[in-house]
């Protein structure tokens, strides 16, 4: 349900696990304990296993349920006092959270449609998983809805 908002959250900077729904309510706080997820935060629509979180003093945040992803990055992002300002330079890999390098052209052929490569001149890199990235319509499309998140955080000051 929340993969899309993971996704999101990476573009706009944030660094976000996400956890298949196949995993169990009593699985995902073992994990909250673990010390490498200490300072993670639990992102949930799941209001019991919210307040088991909480009762067990991780931190968690209730996501709005059946209203668009933009909003929900908004209420993410507003109650954690995170903002756009970093953006789109922190934008991280949508698919693992790894750190994007601009490419040199040279670099990406290959990994992209051959009409993309002849089409573009700007190209990004994951770091991690070497997935490339460049300035077409879906970079458009993450623009808009930045100014409608920037908008939506403006709002609810
Ligand atoms: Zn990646």
């Amino acid at each position: 349900m929340l993969k899309k908002l993971a996704r999101w959250l990476r573009i706009f900077g944030a660094k976000t696990d996400f956890i298949p729904s196949t995993m169990r309510d009593s699985q995902i706080l073992k994990m909250m304990r673990e010390k490498k997820n200490r300072s993670k935060i639990l992102l949930t629509q799941d209001v019991q296993l919210h307040e088991r979180a909480k009762l067990k003093g991780f931190q968690s945040f209730l996501v709005p349920r059946e209203v668009p992803v933009e909003e929900q990055v908004a209420a993410v992002l507003k109650e954690f006092s995170l903002s756009l300002d970093d953006f789109p330079a922190n934008t991280l890999c949508p698919s693992c959270n790894g750190e994007l390098r601009i490419a040199k052209k040279s670099e990406v052929k290959g990994k992209v449609h051959e009409n993309v490569y002849k089409a573009h001149r700007k190209f990004w890199l994951c770091g991690k998983c070497g997935k490339a990235y460049w300035e077409g319509t879906h970079w458009e499309r993450i623009g808009e809805a930045a100014k409608r998140v920037n908008r939506l955080l403006r709002e609810k000051e």
